[in-house]
């Protein structure tokens, strides 16, 4: 490991402080130096029994663990007891926090004047290792992000299971959607990127915390990172990475695994392979989607719960379900692969008693990965070590478990199953069944493993006994009955003697301490044997010690076996969560194929139908296709379940191509190149943001990237804005992906625009569906099937009846709705004069059904297109009325496209 050493320079004292400098203590000197070292990290500095912060470390530490804040020497001091330091680490980094520790690191004993210390380790989010704060199923990231010319860099790594991976990007989006996919805990970028592209930590912030360390930018340069890698490696060049050509994904790699080195004293040694990865073979999921669909954190949470993994991550290891994790949000494009993992979720669940056999030897199974690595790093304590034993000792039994299952997956992992007598039976000889936690604990080692060890163990052991014998013998030959043999940690061995019976006391006794009623004595024989004891109980921990690191770097040796093995079962172990997830659910297969097809009979959403407390959840169907099909309006009223519904379609879709089996009673899925999700403004409150600039960048995504393969979830599209401008603005989104060529995509458009069902009959492609409502006595009820056809009236005002609105507004609601649909357009409802409210709202939305009507061309039959003088008129006149106080830009701009549209300027001019 290396180390940062201390070096005592007067001259790099802060500032304020140089002028006291004279009068600062030779330690505090040593703390100051160790704090330069430390930068902004908090540093714990090891004094005897403790770990001290001083000055605004102190008052930060006393504040965030809640301890008290002392004084030394006039100088703030707070601090936390060596021995349980781990959970007061963990508090600070969980707060975001960088903690450094320095260390004595010569033996007081033997250092002359002051104890040498040092700061031996940073500890921060992304780089914890042993740690409460590591969720078990979740992997640890520490990202590095760059920028070379339009191309960005990130490199990923997990140091707890070694897993280093690095990947380029043409567009900043997509780096964060990668990002958002693995949720780094902290992220490494230059002092450029970070100034340059501030929006881009602002917005990934929105969705979860991690720290950013700044680095300066010469870290990041690119021969200084190549040489770096290839020394680290030793390797003469990094095309054998596949990572030719790759500058930025060179730049972030090598800046990151220098930072670990240098900066935080971390050993990277155990980093013995850097993966270049492409995306090309996943589904795209932008962050949006990711974070709409609840794929694995729940949107007002934040946590697994109601989550598409939680359904799915049945696996019994944490090390299956941190893949099951890259499974939920890497869904596949290959259809060889997707079958792969169908044939081993079918051959499960015709196999049921076998599934169940694996998951009980699995449940056995520790987390062999991020043992593997403490073993390799110097961290593992003996019971990690035997962790590491029972987690390999059911691996035979597993390969009988998986014999006579024949799906090509499961009988390749279950070949490549090798079981590690050799890593199992040097542990088990060696350590005891349920060693402690630490070697300094002692009783580390089995008896006869090592014959010193055993002969040093009689020997403290039969002291007891020695003791006794010799207390008797003291007795008998000076006759002192109540001579007494004893121990204390000052004197050591000790004879006491009551005052009275001082005068018999021989002369071979020396004596060291009077207390008030006695003295105490020792003789020579009693200093040899306590010599011998002594030095027993000292050499049995160095030896113990010795033993033990000799031990784990003999267990090393084996990294490579145990890291295979670790993939294979957890490979094995998210396919059998599919398996297990298809047998609890009541999951089918759905057939996967190459078509352009999205049939799904009786689908359910995966989440919501098991959450469901008192309703029944109500399956539906749906059909898509490339061509007859492809975008489906779905009307109805509020909570009716239009949400619920296209998500599931969603879901579902994704589910298939992770290899999983479908909440349907069949589906047939075309391979689905992305998919999309956007949500209207309102329906996103949790955001807060100026939200409804974020929803149409969003959409300008989505109408930039979508191909004819692409699936789009629209879910009130629109709704951030004015009516008027929503519904302009949905009606154009629809009409785009419906006729834009290659942008075709599979649409489902959620929306209580009713105005919206128009589409259907003027563009191909476009269908009407609802979701039932049944009205009684005033009331709905709602069926939750979707129907064909559009929903042509509002049935807001039912909803806000149900919801318990007074009577009166009701009525009064009824009457504005009545006066809406049977007035003309330009007659006002309110010109009679309602000064309690305002009306410009109802004029607009009276104004959108006349300007729709005329924008969008008449249907067959209706009336003819205003001619130009008409169109002129028209223009002028509302010109004249718009109320410039109150419009937004936007609804500015649309006005103006409507204006030219109305005037018949076609786009191009
Ligand atoms: P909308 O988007 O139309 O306002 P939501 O999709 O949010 O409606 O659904 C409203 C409520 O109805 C939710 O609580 C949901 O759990 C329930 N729900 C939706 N679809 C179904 C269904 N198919 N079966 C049973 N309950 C459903
Ligand atoms: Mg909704």
């Amino acid at each position: 490991m290396s180390q940062i050493t201390v070096v005592e320079d007067r001259e790099s004292l802060p500032v304020a402080l140089e002028d006291d400098a004279a009068k600062i203590t030779p330690m505090m000197l040593q703390w100051h130096a160790c704090k330069k070292m430390a930068k902004d990290a908090i540093l714990l500095f090891r004094m005897g029994d403790f770990y001290e912060a001083f000055y605004d470390d102190a008052t930060l530490v006393a504040r965030e663990l809640d301890i008290a804040l002392t004084k030394r020497q006039n100088i703030p001091m707070a601090g936390v007891p060596f021995h349980s330091c781990d959970g007061y680490v963990d508090k600070l980094v969980g707060k975001g926090h960088r903690v450094a520790i320095a260390e004595q690191t010569e033996d007081p004993k033997k250092a002359k004047g002051l104890v040498k210390r040092e700061v031996v380790r940073v500890i921060t989010p992304g780089t914890v290792v042993s740690s409460g704060l590591l969720k078990e199923k979740c992997n640890n990231f520490f990202a590095a992000v760059s920028q070379v010319g339009n191309t960005y860099g990130l490199a990923l790594l997990d140091l707890t299971t070694a897993e280093f991976r690095v990947i380029e990007f043409d567009r900043l989006s997509d780096l964060q959607n990668e990002c958002y996919r693995f949720r780094p805990a902290e992220f490494l970028a230059s002092d450029k990127f970070k100034a340059k592209h501030a929006d881009f930590f602002q917005d990934l912030g929105a969705s979860y915390t991690f720290l950013v360390s700044p680095l300066e930018d010469w870290h990041f340069d690119y021969q200084l990172c190549y040489n770096f890698l290839t020394e680290h490696f030793r390797v003469h060049s990094l095309d054998g990475f596949g990572l030719r050509g790759m500058t930025a994904a060179v730049n972030s790699a090598g800046a990151l695994l220098q930072y670990l080195q240098d900066n935080l004293c971390l050993s990277t040694d155990h980093i013995r392979q850097l993966q270049t990865y492409s995306n090309a073979l996943f589904m795209s999921l932008d962050h949006h989607t990711q974070r709409n669909l609840e794929l694995t954190e729940a949107l007002h949470t934040g946590g697994r719960k109601n989550t598409l993994l939680e359904i799915l991550d049945q696996t019994v290891t944490p090390m299956g379900g941190r893949m099951m994790y890259r499974w939920v949000k890497q869904p596949l494009l290959s259809l060889e692969d997707i079958q792969a993992r169908q044939d081993s979720v079918a051959d499960f669940l015709a196999h049921p008693s076998k599934l169940s056999a694996l998951r009980q030897q699995l449940d056995h199974v520790r987390d062999l990965e991020r043992l593997m690595t403490k073993v390799c790093s110097g961290y593992a304590t003996p019971r990690d070590l035997v962790a590491l034993k029972s987690s390999l000792e059911p691996i035979p039994a597993i390969k009988q478990t998986l014999e006579g299952l024949a799906a090509p997956l499961i009988v390749h992992e279950a070949m490549r199953l090798v079981a590690l007598p050799e890593v199992t039976t040097l542990i088990g000889n060696a350590l005891t069944e349920s060693p402690p936690m630490r070697v300094s604990d002692g009783h580390v080692f089995r008896e006869g493993f090592h014959a010193e060890l055993d002969e040093l163990r009689l020997l403290s052991r039969d002291s007891k006994n020695w003791l006794a014998r010799y207390q008797t013998q003291i007795r008998e030959t000076t006759g002192i009955k109540s001579a007494k043999v004893g121990f204390n940690r000052m004197f050591g061995y000790y004879i006491e003697v009551s005052k009275g019976q001082s005068d018999n006391v021989p002369a071979t006794f020396q004596r060291r301490q009077t207390l008030v009623n006695g003295e105490r004595y020792v003789t020579p024989e009693l200093k040899e044997y306590e010599t011998k004891v002594l030095t027993a109980e000292e050499r049995i921990g160095a030896l113990e010690n010795d033993l033990f690191m000799a031990l784990r770097d003999q267990v090393a040796a084996y990294v490579q076996q145990v890291v295979m093995v670790a993939r294979i079962l957890s490979h094995l172990d998210a396919l059998q969560s599919l398996g297990e997830a298809a047998r609890c659910y009541g999951y089918t297969r759905p057939v996967i194929d190459d078509s352009t097809v999205l049939s799904i009979q009786a689908g359910r959403h995966p989440v919501i139908e098991g959450s469901h407390l008192g309703e029944k959840f109500i399956p539906n169907d749906t059909e898509l296709d490339g061509t007859h099909q492809r975008l489906h309006i779905i009307t109805g009223p509020n909570m009716a379940g239009k949400s619920t519904y296209i998500r599931q379609v969603a879901l579902i879709t994704i589910m298939a191509q992770i290899g999983s089996f479908v909440p349907a009673a069949s589906a047939h899925i075309g391979i689905v190149d992305k998919v999309f999700t956007r949500i209207g403004a309102s329906d996103d409150l949790s955001r807060g943001q100026s939200t409804f600039m974020v929803e149409m960048t969003e959409t300008a995504n989505i109408l930039n990237s979508a191909t004819a393969r692409s699936l789009v979830i629209l879910d009130e599209i629109g709704r951030g804005t004015s009516t008027y401008d929503g519904i302009s603005i949905a009606w154009a989104v629809a009409e785009y992906l419906l006729t834009e060529p290659h942008k075709a995509a599979k649409t489902l458009f959620a929306t209580h625009y009713w105005e919206l069902t128009q589409l259907e009959g003027r563009i191909p492609g476009a269908i009407n569906y609802n979701v039932a409502v049944r009205e009684h006595e005033d009331k709905i009820v709602f069926l939750r099937k979707i129907v064909k056809g559009g929903t042509d009236k509002s049935y807001g005002i039912h909803v806000g009846s149900l919801a318990g609105l007074p009577p009166a507004v009701i009525a009064r609601a009824r009457e504005i709705l009545k006066h809406l649909e049977d007035n003309s357009v330009r007659h006002s409802p309110f010109q009679h004069g309602d000064s309690r409210r305002s009306s410009r709202q109802v004029k607009k939305s009276a104004e959108v059904q006349f300007l729709l009507f005329d924008l969008v061309g008449p249907k067959a039959g209706s009336q003819p297109v205003p001619d130009d003088q008409e169109s002129a008129e028209m223009v002028l006149q509302q010109l004249k009325t718009l109320d410039l106080n109150v419009l937004t830009p936007l609804e500015a701009i649309a006005q103006l496209s409507k204006f030219q549209q109305l005037l018949g300027c076609t786009k191009e001019s």
